[in-house]
């Protein structure tokens, strides 16, 4: 902050090492403070509304400057992170006092310790316990494509490779929160993936070089070549490359406890595309929350990691018949073991967060509290092994024996150094036990024993002096002091005291001195204190590099524990809300009988609202004789897009491995699941509600095979009748024609049941209501056939449209029921039978309320001339015109 405008060697420091990080803010670490500066300050200083100060000036004029607090600053890194900031964090590397022995213009070394961004969380106050927080790549190489995701906090790594066509579906089933993109492709990918929520980070080409991925990841396991885990392809070597690198720029070279790269296949996994997912609810409701999603609905899981397995595993169900058997095997026996599981689930409730704790711990940043969690995990973990002990376990909730030996003898050294209840960080101190060390217990006897000769000396003073508010104190800067009130100092400061006591500072109320025999004393305690401090630390670095070391073991601890969770908590599930396990097959068909809509069905209990009405639905599979697509017809509101949901959620649960909410299910592997329902603009996006209908839809026509399972709810509603209708019709042939998939489609067209006539594999259905004086009663029952009619009248009515809008709607519906379909003669026909405005002046109602027959007869009355007897007997009169339709209009 020179005149000449140079900048200080402080800032100098900083300028240097924020050209090393320009796409993110710099939190400089000064003392207790993260400091920001220039842009970074404005920007910071906006983004979480704390003040913009300055601190010297350079040629442009001052600099802008603001600062958060080192002990407050994850609620701030939060808040940066979810606005979309990336964050340097830079700390200080050496001690001030080292810095000082260099001289007095001397800078205290910094560096760059971590780079946070939003797929590289770790800690418990940045992420959702019961949520992945996925970090993808997607690498593209000449023709080939594929994605890898890993969570950092649990360490699993996964590649699928994958067609570009499918790339899609393949990133909303990850759902990462920050997607590494090459960039050279950057506005391919963002053409193709339009739904994509991620933060998209483009990285240099270089990054996703495949021979240098290649050895990156051959070094990083430990192994000459990848084949051991898996024939990977060019792409899928190049995204698993770019995670890595990713990790080791912004870790700078640490890197968590990765385990092996998991490899998939398109075809293992139940393809559901971004807005399928959207349109069932299955991770978040319509209106972007959770509250109302399927996973909200059917979560029972008691631990962070039961939840994130449940997740991942809802969101990407499997096609395999013996892995979903296997799971559903895992729950039939917590089912029938009902005490098993009430005390399995009982021990979980109290289990740490193990996954997460390791992944601090192996990027060392875990303080003792993470320690304390993965000794607890291992611990509760063998209390569940013993009580789940059984001859015929099935094989999920098997646990891996293999590194028993090894976890053993680390589980008793965790459990004999680590306090209970020890601190987050290693800085807060007290978090070995007593015991476990004795050259620790040695300096903190003497540490221990020094502050009580403190408090001797204390009263020694007192004793000697006769000042009785003398008081011993220590702080930062002056460290152990005699304090006295201003009015007993003068007494210390003359003879013959001020010998021993040696004025050391004036405050405003109180005087401070030492002594010779305090300064030894002091630096007796400041030595044991730390030394204890340092051999706490020596013995955490230990223990840490331990759990480092057996990080493979544990994290199978922990996923095992995950599996034992949610397969308890399915089994609750269905034990309470009385689900039954789906037999599975790979016929094709799908016969559910009592099936129910897992989320509605919950709604309307919580409500104490009237039961859920099950239904069956019966689908044959692509090469059976029975029908394939069925036709669903009903009034509004009768329960057509539930009954839709409800069978596309109870496949995607038994894939999931769960059991299912119906009497009974017998499943046929669905290889892809679409989902069309509703309709809401996306105007932000530009597309219009029927043009999001129409996009959906032509995802679906182009890309359902024959394994498919498709939803589709009222297609063709967002334009005019006919189009509509005949968008409806051409969509349900190509259906049944060329898809040849399962198919469940609800439309309001009446005219499409004929279609039943012609296509072979077509079965029409309907939701029964029953008509009571002029009122609709929904039953929610799906019966076999075609509805009648839509009822959409009675609906409006129930939903408070105004009477007389409902009565002309009525007569209007009623003319247009009794004309041959006629083209645009007949509404032209119609417009001459009920005209709506009178010809002279455009504007006033022929048939207003202003002429109805109700109000001439209501003018006719004097309602003072009216006995009570005459009174109801008009009301009667009147109420009977309306009810027979004319609202006491005019015939027309
Ligand atoms: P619209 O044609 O107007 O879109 P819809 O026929 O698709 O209506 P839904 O939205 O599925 O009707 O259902 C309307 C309401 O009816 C639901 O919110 C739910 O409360 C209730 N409902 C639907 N199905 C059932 C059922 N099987 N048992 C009990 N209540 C049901």
């Amino acid at each position: 902050m020179s005149k000449d405008g140079s900048v200080s060697p402080m800032m100098s420091q900083y300028l240097e090492i924020k050209k090393e990080h320009e796409g993110a803010l710099l939190f400089y670490r000064m003392g207790d403070f993260y400091e920001m500066f220039f842009d970074d300050a404005v920007a910071a200083s906006e983004a979480l509304g704390i003040a913009l100060t300055k601190r010297g000036r350079t040629k442009g004029g001052d600099i802008p400057m603001c600062g958060v607090p080192v002990h407050s600053a994850s609620g701030y890194l939060n808040q940066l992170i979810k606005k979309g900031f990336r964050v340097a964090v830079c700390e200080q590397t050496e001690d001030p006092a080292e810095t000082r022995k260099r001289g007095s213009t001397a800078v205290v070394a910094r560096e760059v310790v971590r780079v946070i961004t939003p797929g590289t969380l770790t800690e418990d106050t940045l992420l959702d316990a019961r949520h992945h927080n996925h970090l993808a790549a997607v690498s593209i190489v000449r023709d080939d494509s594929a994605l890898a995701w890993v969570d950092i906090s649990s360490g699993a790594l996964s590649v699928i490779p994958c067609p570009m066509v499918k790339l899609g579906p393949q990133v909303a089933r990850t759902a990462p929160t920050e997607l590494l993109v090459s960039e050279s492709n950057l506005d391919r990918l963002e053409k193709m993936l339009p739904e994509i929520e991620a933060s998209l980070t483009p990285l240099a080409p270089v990054i996703f070089d495949s021979s240098a991925a290649e050895r990156k990841l051959n070094e990083l396991f430990g192994v000459f070549a990848l084949d051991g885990f898996g024939s990977f392809g060019r792409a899928e070597v190049s995204a698993l490359g770019a995670i890595v690198a990713y990790l080791e720029l912004t870790q700078k070279g640490k890197l968590p406890g990765l385990r092996p790269p998991v490899r998939e296949q398109v075809a293992d996994t139940l393809q559901i595309d971004a807005a399928t997912r959207r349109n069932l609810e299955i991770s978040k409701d319509f209106s972007g929350g959770r509250e109302n999603s399927l996973i909200t609905a059917i979560d029972q899981t008691l631990t962070a990691g039961g939840a994130r397995l449940m997740e991942g595993r809802i969101s990407a169900p499997s096609t395999s018949l013996t892995e979903i058997a296997a799971r559903h095997d895992a729950i039939g026996h917590f089912v029938s073991a009902t005490e098993t599981r009430d005390a399995v689930r009982n021990l979980l409730r109290g289990l740490p967060d193990i996954e997460r704790a390791l992944s601090r711990l192996c990027l060392e940043r875990g303080g003792p509290r993470d320690a304390a969690a993965v000794s607890e995990g291992l611990v509760l973990a063998d209390a569940i092994r013993e009580r789940q002990m059984s001859e015929d376990l099935p094989s999920a909730l098997k646990a891996d024996n293999d590194h028993s030996t090894e976890l053993d003898g680390l589980k008793q050294r965790l459990q004999a150094a680590i306090e209970k209840n020890p601190p987050l960080s290693i800085r807060d101190g007290n978090y070995i036990r007593d015991g476990f060390d004795s050259e620790l217990d040695e300096s903190r006897r003497l540490r221990d024993q020094a502050r009580s000769v403190v408090a001797e000396l204390q009263a020694e003073y007192i004793g000697e002096t006769g000042i009785q508010p003398l008081k011993m104190k220590f702080n930062n800067v002056l460290g152990y002091f005699v304090e006295v009130p201003t009015g007993h100092s003068s007494k210390l400061l003359a003879q013959p005291f001020s010998q021993t006591f040696i004025h050391r500072q004036t405050t405003a109320n109180a005087v401070r001195f030492t002594t010779n025999r305090l300064s030894e004393l002091e630096s007796r305690i400041l030595g044991a204190g730390a030394r204890a401090d340092e051999i706490e630390k020596r013995i955490f670095e230990d223990m840490r590099a331990r759990i480092a070391g057996a990080a493979t073991a544990i994290s199978s601890v922990a996923s095992w524990l995950a599996e034992v969770d949610l397969s308890a908590a399915f089994a609750e599930l269905a034990a309470t809300r009385d689900w039954c396990r789906p037999e599975m097959n790979d016929l094709g068909a799908l016969e559910i009988s009592g099936g129910r809509h897992p989320v509605v069905e919950q709604a309307l209990a919580r409500a104490n609202g009237p039961p859920f009405i099950a239904n069956d639905c019966v689908l044959d599979g692509p090469s059976g004789a029975g029908p394939r697509v069925q036709l669903l017809t009903g009034p509004n509101m009768s329960g057509k897009s539930t009954y839709l949901r409800q069978n596309a959620l109870i496949a995607l649960l038994a894939q999931s491995g769960s059991f299912v909410p119906a009497a009974s299910a017998r499943i046929g592997i669905a290889s892809q699941l679409f989902s069309r329902v509703g309709a809401a603009d996306e105007l932000a996006r530009g597309r219009s509600t029927f043009m999001v209908e129409m996009v959906e839809t032509a995802a679906i026509l182009n890309q359902a095979d024959s394994g498919a399972l498709v939803i589709l709810d009222e297609i063709g509603r967002g334009t005019a009748t006919y189009d509509g209708l005949s968008l409806a019709w051409a969509t349900l042939e190509h259906l049944h024609d060329v898809n040849r998939c399962r198919a469940l489609f609800a439309t309001h067209y009446h005219e499409l049941a004929m279609l039943s006539e012609r296509l072979e594999k077509l079965v029409n259905a309907n939701v029964a209501v029953r008509e009571w004086e002029n009122d609709v009663i929904f039953l929610h029952e799906v019966r076999p056939g075609a509805a009648d009619r839509s009822y959409g009248v009675q609906v409006a009515k129930l939903a408070g449209i105004p009477a007389s809008v409902v009565a002309r709607a009525r007569e209007i519906l009623d003319r247009l029921e009794s004309n041959e379909l006629g083209g645009s003669s007949r509404t032209a026909n119609l417009l001459d039978e009920l005209p709506l405005f009178s010809s002279d002046t455009g504007m006033e109602r022929e048939l207003g309320p202003t002429e109805s027959e109700t109000e001439k007869r209501l003018k006719a009355v004097n309602p003072d001339d009216l006995t009570p007897r005459e009174a109801l007997a008009l009301i009667y009169e009147l109420a009977a015109a309306i009810e027979c339709g004319s609202g006491g209009r005019k015939p027309p």
